[in-house]
């Protein structure tokens, strides 16, 4: 075929088609002109997926009644005015391509009137006919925006559009993105007339319960970092509560605007890599607020995807906000480190419900003398990501006063250390405490450089190994060094261990080695980095030196144990994103044994 210039309106219902995929860009697209002309309350109306009607009103500054035609026409916009203004946007909309091109693909009409200005004027446009005459129309200050019968001229674009309700879905997430960065502002969102969002103006944290539900919004760690022009707010899940199963939320914001970006996802799962397990993924929410010409939000046409001018500052940024939250989770830092965000979103939670702490834990197994099984329960349950229940298990109380894990009693089962605090009963899984503490320790001596992180073996031990381990041993022996280990192939199938990190020199070294072994061969393709193949080992290391299940332990090993978690970062979890320790407090006790009163 030779070549052509396709006509006008092929090429630009072409153009339309990059903006406008589904119902949901045309609420977004809605939305964010709502939010470009001030409006302090929207409301989002649509009816069967937003495929047959999307009416989105707002009380903006409005529209004059002589651009009103001209604001659906091609590269028609009040924002952008000049190339240098480019480097600097403010508004969500610049290029003046969204009305245009919802005009194309649908049947449009826009209201609006302007405050002051004595009534409100419409046009209309139907596939792409912009009918020129303006007429009078009912409308409150504010503008109105109705669009119908959503690609009637594009049929091939309507094929590709799904059911009724995930389309539904779609529209629904637009406006959780909308909402969730714009606290001060109302939003409603109505579907076929039943209404199923409706947000008041508030405080971040209060859009937070409003949108994704108080339980959430009680799980969540609040996050607050300022690093010269760049600030990192907004919530991440505790590890102890994200599941494997569902898709959690994951929500990231630059300047107020909804982006996917790769690399501060990396960034985000980096800093979760030290406390949950694998493949688990937590929810987070996270707002990044940066001078506007330190981002260029040009690069993509429904502009889900920014570039940053400093993109290395940006993720180390994110991954040391991230990372410092997550590490207030250890007993002494309950209540002092957190951020003062999180306190308004723990209100909001106790204003909206009972505190889910009273439910879940099954006392009446406790009573019955099977410790083993209720926790075995629960943490089966845990893995399988059923996150509410584990309400009863959260390690740290909001109520708690700062008074650490108190001393030990005794052992309970061998698998618990029973502990009384100032507060009340503190029950403390020993494999999984002990194992957190052992990875911290040999993480920091890993961040310190190694140095003087080796005992050396009076007399060398030979372990005897597959010669494919062995191999897997050399390859990585920088690694090993820094870590405090020294080994020699003795044989194919043998190394001599001439020394051992210092916090595992209790153990038997040639186990020692066979372990380190395995988990270098378990190391995956996204472990290639040092660090993160390092991190892989420590954990590894530490899960299996860590005091196993069954051993009983002196007093004073457990309140070794308990000072230790006193101070370590992130000790409230194990590696594995599980609890480490639970506490009752008298109060709850007390109320247990009057329940039948
Ligand atoms: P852009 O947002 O990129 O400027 P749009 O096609 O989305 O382009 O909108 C074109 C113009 O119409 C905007 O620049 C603005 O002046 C006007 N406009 C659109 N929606 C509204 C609204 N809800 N309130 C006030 N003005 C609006
Ligand atoms: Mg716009």
């Amino acid at each position: 075929m030779s070549i052509r210039i396709l006509d006008q309106a092929l090429a630009s219902q072409i153009a339309a088609g990059e903006i406008i995929e589904r119902p949901a860009s045309v609420v977004k697209e809605l939305a964010e002109n709502s939010l470009d002309a001030g409006a302090s309350c929207i409301d989002i109306a649509v009816e069967a997926g937003g495929v047959r009607k999307i009416v989105v009103s707002d009380d903006g500054e409005g529209i004059a009644r002589g651009e009103l035609a001209l604001a659906l026409a091609p590269h028609a916009t009040s924002k952008l005015a000049s190339a240098e203004a480019l480097e600097r946007i403010g508004s969500f909309g610049f290029r003046g391509e969204a009305l245009a091109s919802i005009a194309q693909v649908a049947r449009l009409r826009l209201a609006s009137r302007q405050a002051g200005s004595e009534a409100g004027w419409l046009v209309e446009a139907d596939a792409a006919r912009v009918d020129e005459t303006v007429r009078p129309a009912a409308q409150p200050a504010g503008t109105t925006i109705t669009i119908e019968e959503l690609f009637f001229s594009v049929p091939a674009r309507r094929k590709f559009l799904r059911r009724e309700a995930t389309e539904f879905a779609h529209v629904a997430e637009a406006v959780r993105r909308l909402a969730l960065a714009h606290p001060a502002v109302a939003f409603t969102l109505r579907h076929n007339g039943r209404t199923l969002l409706k947000a008041a103006s508030g405080t971040p944290a209060e859009r937070l319960a409003a949108v994704m539900g108080a339980d959430f919004a009680g799980v969540m760690l609040a996050v607050d970092a300022l690093r010269g022009p760049l600030t990192v707010r907004g919530w991440v899940e505790r590890p102890t509560q994200a599941g494997g199963g569902r898709k959690p939320a994951q929500h990231l914001f630059v300047n107020g605007r909804w982006v996917h970006d790769r690399a501060l996802r990396h960034a985000i799962g980096d800093a979760y890599r030290d406390v949950l397990f694998h493949g688990r993924q937590p929810a987070w929410i996270l707002f990044l607020e940066l001078p506007l010409d330190a981002v260029d939000v040009n690069v993509h046409p429904a502009k889900h995807e920014v570039r940053f001018r400093d993109q290395r500052a940006v993720y180390a940024t994110v991954r040391e906000a991230v990372s410092a939250s997550l590490s207030g989770t250890h007993p002494m830092a309950r209540d002092g480190a957190r951020p003062a965000a999180d306190t308004a979103d723990r209100r909001s939670t106790a204003a909206s419900g009972p505190e889910p702490e009273a439910r879940g834990f099954d006392w009446t197994k406790l009573a019955a003398g099977e410790p083993a099984a209720g926790y075995r329960a629960a943490e089966a349950e845990a893995s399988a990501g059923a996150a509410p229940r584990m309400g009863a298990l959260r390690a740290a109380p909001p109520t708690a006063p700062p008074s650490g894990l108190g001393r030990a009693l005794g052992q309970l089962g061998s698998l618990f250390i029973v502990a009384e605090s100032d507060k009340g009963l503190i029950l403390v899984d020993t494999h999984a405490a002990h194992e957190r503490v052992l990875y911290e320790g040999l993480k920091r001596a890993w961040d310190e450089g190694g140095r003087g992180a080796a005992q050396r073996l009076l007399v060398p031990v030979e372990a005897t190994l597959d010669p494919l381990a062995v191999d897997a041993l050399l390859d990585a022996e920088a690694l090993l060094g820094k870590l405090g280990f020294e080994l020699d192939r003795i044989a194919p199938g043998a190394v001599a261990v001439r020394s051992v990190p210092v916090l595992l020199a209790g153990l038997d070294p040639a186990g020692l080695v066979g372990e380190v072994a395995d988990a270098l061969g378990k190391a995956g393709e996204d472990d290639r980095l040092v660090s993160s193949l390092a991190d892989r080992v420590l954990a590894d290391v530490a899960c299996r030196a860590a005091v196993r299940s069954g051993r009983r332990l002196t007093l004073a090993e457990m309140e070794g144990l308990l000072r230790r978690m006193e101070t370590t970062p992130r000790s409230d979890q194990c590696n594995h994103g599980r609890p480490t320790w639970v506490e009752f407090s008298l109060e709850e006790l007390d109320k247990f044994f009057r329940r039948g009163q």
